[in-house]
């Protein structure tokens, strides 16, 4: 029917809309980046599902999007040619919030209204920061295949409800059409001010996006002249995907809006790195470090981080078989040149091509970060560059010790990269080669701790006479540490030795003195520990004299082999 039928928007989104509408307000012209990348993905959308079927492409093979606007009715339109929404898609995807991701971002919103607004294209609900600008927002649509009747019209003034009526379009694809608040009015009616907009955050969309041309026109009968709008169309961005071109025709900042444009992340990335691989295997990479994690980091199952294109055509996101899970902080962009188009995520995984872009790319990423770590001791660096290799361990370095345990190929590289606190350093930028470097004479073994906290480590009876021999122990207190260390037996041919584990054996460390007084002093202890052993029976395995402690009458231990107290708790917590 043409009946126009009102629905309720999902509790959710009604919520969003008020906070987005009032909260959002200082950072307003994002609403145009989000539009304009929605109608981008809907544009990917149609080459992806016209690989099946090519019919979906109708008299209009071009993909494109034009922003338009009308300073009589005040309206701004972002029209695209790309897959558009049925009726009923309409009411999903316009209504409700799929997404789990919305609650989070409920939960994250700071109150700062300019890191709020970073969170809004984060978590896809991009769509409705046009209301940021808008009172009312129409959008019409017509699904790519579908007959010019069953295009649709949906509107709302974001409060509450919305409207769905059935239209007829010619046109595949969607308008959305923003009836402008009158300060946004005043703003964004201006082909300069939108040119500037979709210059600073859209450049790199690798479609053309359209807008009229102005021309002057001169006044008549004593009116002054003015820009008027023409027919003509021209367009307005680059147009081309970045990573297709040269590296030398990339400017710096070109690099980092890029990266925001994919990240919607307000900081510079740590580090980049872009090359075009050749050989057997032929591919494009663009891989960025950020500079902070994201909130959903520890959510391992969803890595979203590299995109693939095969030849241009944008395939997926979250293309995990592409990069290693301990590397999901990294973003960026992997064409192949090699992979079909209508590659599966199940045939990603077994792809040799695959494989090989995902060994690439993670030596690619591992060097970055190498030459990172490089520059904090480098002298001619600056203080900025020097703490980049601090910055992104505070951030990454718990993921990064995941991959000790993922990546066997790569365990010396990533071992070298690892940082920790010591007893000679809180800051954790001790890396494992620095303590050998500080090794004592005779010292056999780089000690270590694993503990719930650093504070815990530090003041652990465990530690005392590894202080009052002046020797350095590294502290540990990430939950992945005592995981991880399992998979480092050795650095550099010394062995890693926990100090909570079983007889620690000072080997040469002790003089003979020491080892005398020991064996005195286990002999004359004797019937004393046989009687503690019969009390503590079903507690403890052993009980024996050590020369660990210094100040502290007694500790626990566990058995060489045995599990550290820490994954001893951690694994009670976890209930098993
Ligand atoms: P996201 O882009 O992260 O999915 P948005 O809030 O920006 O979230 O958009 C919500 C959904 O609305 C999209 O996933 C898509 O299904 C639909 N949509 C928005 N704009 C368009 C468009 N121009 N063409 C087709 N579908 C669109
Ligand atoms: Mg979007």
């Amino acid at each position: 029917s043409q009946d126009k039928q009102k629905h309720s928007f999902q509790a959710e989104v009604a919520q969003l809309l008020h906070l987005v509408t009032h909260s959002l307000y200082s950072n307003q012209e994002i609403f145009l980046r989000e539009l304009v990348s929605n109608a981008s993905d809907a544009c990917d959308k149609l080459r992806f599902e016209a690989l099946a079927d090519n019919s979906l492409y109708e008299d209009q093979p071009n993909l494109e999007i034009r922003v338009d606007f009308d300073t009589e009715a005040k309206t701004l339109t972002i029209t695209d040619n790309g897959i558009g929404l049925s009726r009923q898609e309409a009411i999903d995807n316009l209504g409700t919030i799929a997404k789990s991701g919305t609650r989070e971002f409920m939960g994250k919103l700071s109150g700062d209204q300019k890191a709020d607004a970073q969170l809004i294209g984060q978590f896809g609900v991009g769509f409705y920061s046009g209301f940021i600008v808008a009172d009312r927002i129409s959008v019409e649509s017509r699904r790519a295949g579908a007959k010019p009747e069953a295009g649709v019209r949906w509107s709302s003034t974001g409060s509450g409800d919305f409207e769905v009526e059935e239209i007829t379009r010619e046109k595949r694809g969607t308008s959305v059409i923003l009836h402008l608040k009158p300060e946004a009015a005043a703003e964004y009616l201006s082909t300069w001010k939108i040119k500037s907009v979709i210059g600073k955050y859209s450049d790199h969309i690798s479609l053309p996006i359209l807008m009229r041309k102005e021309e002057w026109k001169e006044g008549q009968d004593n009116q002054p002249g003015k820009m008027e709008l023409t027919d003509e169309w021209e367009t307005v961005n680059q147009a081309s995907a970045l990573w297709t071109r040269a590296r030398k025709d990339v400017t710096e900042e070109q690099y980092k809006s890029f990266y925001q444009q994919i990240t919607h992340d307000h900081e510079d990335p740590l580090a980049w790195s872009h090359n075009r691989v050749e050989g057997a295997t032929e591919y494009t990479q663009l891989l960025y470090i950020p500079a902070h994690a994201p909130f959903d980091l520890w959510n391992r199952d969803k890595p979203a981080g590299v995109k693939l294109y095969v030849k241009r055509v944008f395939i997926m996101d979250e293309a995990q078989a592409l990069m290693p899970l301990y590397l999901r902080f990294v973003k960026g962009v992997i064409d192949s040149a090699d992979l079909p188009l209508n590659v599966s995520r199940e045939l990603l995984q077994e792809s040799r091509d695959v494989r090989s872009i995902r060994e690439g790319s993670t030596k690619r990423v591992l060097g970055m970060l190498e030459e990172l770590a490089k520059l904090e001791k480098d002298e001619s660096a600056s203080e900025e560059d020097k703490g980049k290799y601090a910055k992104f361990w505070a951030e990454f370095g718990a993921v990064l010790k995941e991959g000790l345990g993922e990546d066997f190929g790569n365990r010396e590289r990533i071992a070298k990269l690892l940082r920790f606190s010591s007893t000679q350093s809180d800051a954790p930028t001790v890396s494992l080669a620095d303590y050998k470097a500080r090794m004592k004479e005779g010292q056999e073994a780089i000690y270590y701790i694993t503990a719930d906290t650093l504070a815990a480590a530090k003041n652990s009876p465990q530690l005392e006479v590894f202080r009052k021999k002046g020797l350095e122990v590294l502290l540990m207190a990430d939950r992945v540490d005592e995981w991880s260390l399992n998979y480092l037996q050795d650095f550099d041919g010394t062995p890693l030795q926990s100090v909570a584990k079983g007889a620690v054996d000072l080997g040469k460390l002790q003089d003979d003195e020491e080892k005398k007084k020991a064996e005195e002093a286990a002999e004359a202890f004797k019937p004393v520990l046989a009687k503690l052993k019969e009390a503590l029976k079903d507690k403890a395995e052993d009980v024996r004299v050590t020369s660990r402690l210094v100040d502290s009458p007694a500790c626990l231990v566990v058995g060489d082999g045995g599990m550290s107290l820490q994954l001893a708790r951690m694994l009670k917590q976890a209930g098993q």
